[in-house]
């Protein structure tokens, strides 16, 4: 399913968008609760590497969402990421976080 396909079929980006970060979530529930950047442990984020909104409208739901793009983050790392870009080195991207 795209982006696209997502707003119209429930009527609103801010609905689209909760649907693709519940997705995103989904696909983390098999990672340990910590942030990947710095090891605090008592509250993580999912976030998307290259944001959400900054993908086409006819980007898939599986490409947005591939562990590729996917990191765990705590609020502080989050920000940092958002606002100050931080660096997210490969080895703590969701897709190769546990083969080491
Ligand atoms: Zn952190």
């Amino acid at each position: 399913m795209s982006l696209k396909i997502e707003l119209i079929n429930n009527l609103g980006k801010i609905k689209a968008i909760n649907t693709i970060r519940a997705k995103a979530r989904a696909l983390c529930n098999k990672y340990p609760n910590i942030c990947m950047n710095c090891g605090y442990n008592k509250h993580v984020e999912v976030c998307h590497i290259h944001p959400i909104s900054l993908f086409p409208m006819d980007a898939a739901i599986d490409e947005i969402n591939d562990l590729s793009n996917l990191v765990l983050l705590c609020p502080n790392c989050h920000w940092e990421l958002d606002n100050l870009d931080l660096q997210i080195h490969t080895n703590i991207k969701l897709k190769y976080y546990l083969r080491h």
